[in-house]
Order: C-alpha cells, then structure tokens, then sequence
C-alpha cells in the first residue's frame, strides 16, 4: 500500500522541518514547499536520500488551485510565512501578501485537491497583552502587523472550513524552541540571542529585569500537537499550544549560565505569555513531554550551530528596535 501523503509549506524552516522529521518517522511521503526565504536546506539536509521526501523550492503566492503538489494529499501543514515583529511593522503590506494571501492560495489548492485535513500555524501573538492564562476564547488584539496578518490567515483557514466545508484546524503557537531555532537575519527570538553570546563569551541581553516569563514550548511537542489536530475528527477549532508552564527570562539565563546586561523594555511586549492547555489535552490527548531544563540542556549540547548567527549587543539592539519604538511606544496600544 503506498504511504498516506503530508504537504508541509514552510517545511525547510525551524518548526517545519521537524514537522517534516515527525511526519517521515510516521511512515508518510512528505512534499515539502518552501521559497528558502526563511528557512535553509541545511535543515532538512539530515533526510537527504529519503524517498518519502520530495522538496518544491517554491512561494506559496505562486501556487495555483490544481497543481500536482497538492495531488492525493491527506493533510496539508502551513507553516508557510513570514515572521518577526519590526519588519512587519516597516513592511505591512509584504506580511499581509505572504500571510494572509499566501494562506488563501494554500487553502484553494488544499480545497481543489480534496485533502482530508488543514492544520494553519497560528501565533500567541494575536492574543496581544493577554489575561493570563490565556484559553482559545480570550479577545483578539494583535499588537503589530505580523500578529494581524497570522490572525487574518487564522480566519481565512476557517473561513474556507465554513463556507467551502475544508476540513481545517488552528494550532496556536506560545514561544516555540529547540533545535534549528533560526539563527539568521534580524533581532528577535531569544535562544538564537542567548546562545550566540554564550559561544562568544559575551553577556546575555536580557530585556527589562528578566522577571518576564514566556511559555516556552519544546519544538517535537508543537509539532506532535499538529499532528494530533490532523488525525483529530474536529474541524474549525483552535488549539492553543504551550507547555502551560512559564519560564522567566532569568531562569533562561540561569541554565544556560553566563554574564547578563540589561536592555530596555519595549512596548507592546507582555509580561507573560502562559497557554492554557487544557482544550488541547482534553480534546486531542496531547501533552508536552520535553521539561525547559530538559529541552535547554538539549539545545546546548547542539550550541555550535550559532557560531555563524548574529552577535547582539545593547547597542545593536536598539538599532535593530528603532521602529519597535518609535510606533508602538504610544500608550493608545494598550
Ligand atoms: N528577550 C531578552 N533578550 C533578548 C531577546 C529577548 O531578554 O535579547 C526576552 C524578551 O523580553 C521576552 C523573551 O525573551 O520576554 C522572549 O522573546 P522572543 O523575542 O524570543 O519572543 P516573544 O517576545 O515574541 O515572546
């Protein structure tokens, strides 16, 4: 019998490619669709050879209802987009292309082919200064422009669940980590941060008093969560996805271990981002399994892979921040 058949977009990237690991493992054929904007063939390039594995170089504004890609699939797995809170905010009308356009090309190929399951990457972040925890019924209120476009990308899956009946579920990401955390391009996600001061030598940038605390969720859980929201009967539903369990910033540096220096608070940051798991667990069965001292000790034995990754100092920062401040630093966005 051939092998049941997952797409992952965005599949060379830091979630999707371990998604693409977890799907392999479990005896699918993965068709990967990735433009290489984000992500890196390096990250898949430990499945090199695999037959179940094929890779389309690809954007997903570019795909056309129809298209072979999308032929036989079961599920189809959007990580597909782009991240990171200041370029969204220099750059809104790129976001809401990728994000939101993009999204609906994914779901018109996914609708024409007839797959069994959509699962839409969503984000914590359109949650924006959030009540904590936080359940899937809490208020929407992006904060900045990469929030908004995951969220419009977010209704337009149910959307189509609704009004074309395709089979689509949400799964929204707290602060995912672990391996493969990208490392590249501009500020932001605190391991690639921390990680490559640690291999420099050089004090961790620890943002306000470091008391902040994040839910830190271990990236092979996020992906079995997605899964899991694939093989579910549910449809239409959101599933928030964290380790209901928050890590402050100065634990964080505890484990990892070194100097720290501090640099300002930006606005439009929560103090605490905590999911409340229980729908998830409840409905789906899924729960984390990897603890933070776990998955850091884990991501420090892999900690070579940052030596090519930006060094971040104070100064850097506050470069790479300038607009973070300069449109959000207004007390109309709370
Ligand atoms: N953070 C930090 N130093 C840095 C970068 C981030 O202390 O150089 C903190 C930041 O204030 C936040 C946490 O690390 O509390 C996670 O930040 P990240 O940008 O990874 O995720 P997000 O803020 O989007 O949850």
């Amino acid at each position: 019998m051939s092998k049941p058949v997952a797409i992952v977009t965005g599949g060379a990237g830091f979630i999707g490619s371990h998604m693409v690991d977890l799907l392999l493992d479990s005896g699918f054929a993965v068709r990967v669709i990735d433009n290489l904007s984000g992500g890196h063939r390096s990250n898949l390039e430990h499945r090199k050879g695999d037959p179940g594995l094929a890779c389309y170089w690809q954007d997903i504004l570019a795909l056309e209802a129809g298209t072979p890609i999308f032929e036989g699939a079961s599920y189809v797995f959007h990580f597909a987009g782009i991240g990171d809170i200041v370029p969204s905010i220099e750059r809104p009308i790129e976001y809401m292309n990728v994000n939101v356009q993009g999204t609906v090309r994914v779901l018109e190929c996914a609708r024409a082919a007839g797959v069994g399951k959509v699962v839409y990457a969503s984000s914590s972040s359109c949650y924006g200064l959030a009540a904590t925890p936080t359940d899937e019924g809490h208020p929407i209120a992006p904060q900045y422009p990469y929030a908004l476009s995951k969220y419009l990308g977010e209704q337009a899956a149910f959307h189509w669940h609704r009004v074309y009946g395709l089979p689509a579920n949400a799964v929204c990401i707290f602060n995912a980590y672990g391996p493969r955390v990208r490392t590249t391009g501009v500020y932001g996600a605190v391991f690639g941060v921390f990680l490559r001061q640690k291999l420099a030598g050089k004090p961790f940038t620890v943002v306000g008093d470091g008391t902040q605390t994040r839910d830190f969720v271990y990236v092979t859980d996020v992906v079995a969560a997605f899964l899991a929201a694939a093989r579910s009967e549910s449809s239409g539903e959101r599933f928030n996805v964290g380790a209901g369990n928050p890590q402050s910033i100065n634990r964080l540096v505890s484990l990892i271990g070194g100097d720290v220096t501090y640099v300002p608070r930006r606005p439009g940051e929560p103090d605490c981002t905590f999911a409340d798991i229980r729908k998830i667990t409840t409905e789906l069965g899924w729960r984390p399994a990897v603890s933070f001292p776990e998955g850091v000790r884990r991501m420090l034995t892999d900690i070579e892979r940052w030596r090519e990754a930006p060094l971040w100092d104070p100064a850097s920062i506050a470069q790479a921040t300038e607009s973070w401040f300069r449109y959000l630093g207004k007390e109309k966005v709370q």
